[in-house]
């Protein structure tokens, strides 16, 4: 079983955070970079809070989404 990555889109950024979204799954990758405190990330899936990637894993969730590949057989019109 192949663990898919995530398709980041281009980044957007704010003044303390970048974020990406996955066009995949609709993961949001979220770099904070506030002044003062160390750089860290979080992600963000189907409206929920946010979910600190440190949490003790320190790993991006795997990509749910389908693989380019396998979507490629759908028209849109
Ligand atoms: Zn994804």
């Amino acid at each position: 079983m192949t663990r898919l990555r995530h398709t980041w889109s281009d980044p957007y950024r704010t003044e303390y955070a970048t974020e990406r979204a996955c066009w995949a799954c609709g993961l949001v990758r979220v770099t904070r970079h506030e002044p003062g405190v160390r750089p860290w990330v979080e992600f963000r899936r189907g409206g929920r809070g946010g979910v600190r990637a440190d949490d003790g894993s320190g790993r991006t969730p795997p990509c749910e989404g389908e693989a380019p590949q396998a979507a490629g057989e759908v028209v849109t019109p």
